[in-house]
């Protein structure tokens, strides 16, 4: 470091090696940052879509209650009325809040308003066994029919493959099981019937048991 006197002021001048040692310095430091920094981003994803689940855990409990305790019904055949995000949105009521953090907004599908229902997605399945009804006016499934709640899986995170926008494979879970996505920190988030939210350790053994059209979750 060199000092020269200029006037009144004093001026400090960097040599070039300090300059350069200043640099591999702060890259240093990036390098070590930002590991942990893409953790902490992920893990406030991860907090902010138990949220969510929770919000459609809610909205649920309020479905049931409105409804004589009928479970929300879904049917990829009838886009006028049987679409589970068509029945729970209403108790929702933030278009946010059922978005997948992960989810790229942008590409979320939507015929104009998330209201119009033509066919919405955010990232968030339905577990097709427990909720699938034919055609409008079938009634679904009764929550006294379902045996273990807080076993049964209602809502998750889908499998973000391609397609997962649209009203396409990716919007249920065919079969229940298959589609729920590890996208958070390598852990599956999935909310039960009964309304609790659950984040499972990826170490934890999820055995799908499907009985009766429930999928029993089994850590
Ligand atoms: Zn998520």
């Amino acid at each position: 470091m060199q000092t020269r006197n200029s006037g009144r002021h004093r001026v400090i001048q960097f040599t070039l090696i300090e300059l350069l040692v200043v640099i591999a310095i702060i890259a240093i430091l990036a390098s070590l940052l930002l590991p942990s920094l893409q953790q902490a981003k992920a893990r406030a994803k991860s907090v902010l879509c138990v949220g969510n689940l929770k919000q459609h855990g809610y909205a649920v409990a309020m479905y049931l209650q409105e409804y004589d305790e009928y479970v929300v019904p879904h049917s990829p055949t009838d886009p006028g009325y049987h679409r589970w995000v068509k029945s729970l949105h209403p108790y929702i009521g933030v278009r946010e809040t059922c978005i997948c953090p992960t989810a790229d907004p942008t590409k979320v599908w939507t015929d104009g308003t998330l209201w119009t229902f033509g066919g919405v997605f955010g990232g968030y399945g339905i577990a097709y066994d427990l909720c699938h009804v034919q055609l409008s006016g079938m009634k679904p499934r009764k929550l006294k029919s379902i045996t273990q709640p807080d076993k049964t899986m209602i809502l998750f995170d889908i499998d973000l493959a391609a397609g997962m926008y649209s009203e396409g494979s990716g919007f249920l879970t065919w079969g229940g099981w298959d589609r729920i996505s590890y996208r958070h920190m390598a852990r599956p988030i999935l909310l039960y019937v009964d309304s609790h939210v659950a984040g499972h350790s990826s170490r934890t053994k999820l055995i799908a048991d499907i009985q009766g059209g429930a999928v029993l979750v089994k850590p």
